[in-house]
């Protein structure tokens, strides 16, 4: 994997995006393995920042569109991303060291999360979280609205919101840590159309942008229906029908409220050269 290939993404413009309101639903979570039901469908990390950004009526940040839900991309981030230059810094001892602040609003338990969700990341790669002394570039990590990141390293501060206490799960927090590192949503891969099946009659209309495919590099990584990144079964689900099928195995079961997979920290570990 060539670090120059990192990420060419285009976004395809659809048209009129509305900022509608939705009140959404409630994904009660249940442990039914393979229904196709989503009131037993187990609510992945994604579920959760789903209705947490749908009831806070999330749709943009400093005036921009969030792209597929919870991804902040200013103009400054986008060109950046797309000359290859939105990694973190690795330093010289070979980790990846990403400085961030807690904003003082935060309790003690919702410190715990948001450091249980980066010792998850942290467990198998070379990123490191430190408390943010001299460096330049970092994660301004607050309870704003909802639960939301940048894409890739922005350079300078960049705000990470963690809603409290609703995004302060260990799962949800990797996830938005993970946006951060420079990754999308596993089912946003070109190549998804092999894996999954999109039922777009199914998908709330106002969000059907949310389910955009973006030309990045996949680092030789299988499709991963487990990763952290993946949307569930029933995102954005307009009547409670499954919004994504799996193809290859219709049992398989899309995201996870868990933490990063196997593949997600073996991609972590590519996309940093972590030795
Ligand atoms: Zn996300």
């Amino acid at each position: 994997m060539s670090s120059s290939a990192f990420i060419i993404f285009i976004f395809t413009l659809l048209q009129g995006f509305a900022l509608s309101t939705k009140n959404s639903e409630e994904f009660n979570a249940g442990t039914t393995r393979g229904s196709d039901n989503m009131m037993n469908s187990v609510k992945t990390a994604m579920d959760t920042i789903i209705t947490v950004n749908d009831d806070q009526e999330v749709f943009a940040v400093d005036g921009v569109r969030i792209r597929e839900g919870d991804i902040a991309v200013s103009r400054h981030n986008e060109r950046s991303c797309f000359a290859q230059t939105c990694l973190w810094n690795k330093s010289v001892d070979g980790h990846v060291y990403v400085a961030y602040t807690l904003s003082p609003f935060y309790s003690e338990v919702d410190e715990s999360g948001i450091k249980r969700g980066m010792k998850l990341i942290e467990r198998g790669t070379c990123v490191r979280f430190v408390p943010k002394t001299h460096e330049r570039d970092y994660l301004d990590i607050q309870p704003k609205s909802g639960c939301w990141s940048y894409f890739g390293a922005t350079g300078g501060r960049q705000v990470l919101s963690l809603q409290a206490p609703d995004c302060l799960g260990s799962a949800v927090v990797s996830h938005q840590l993970m946006h951060a590192l420079g990754f999308l949503h596993e089912q946003s891969r070109a190549d998804r159309d092999k894996y999954i099946s999109i039922l777009w009659k199914n998908i709330w209309k106002d969000r059907l942008r949310n389910f955009e495919k973006f030309r990045i590099n996949n680092m030789d990584t299988p499709y991963d229906y487990g990763s952290i990144m993946h949307f569930g079964k029933y995102a954005y689900s307009e009547d409670g029908n499954p919004t994504i099928i799996p193809k290859r195995n219709q049992n398989a079961r899309l995201g996870q409220p868990f933490g990063p997979s196997k593949l997600d920290i073996i991609k972590i570990n590519k996309l940093y050269k972590c030795d």
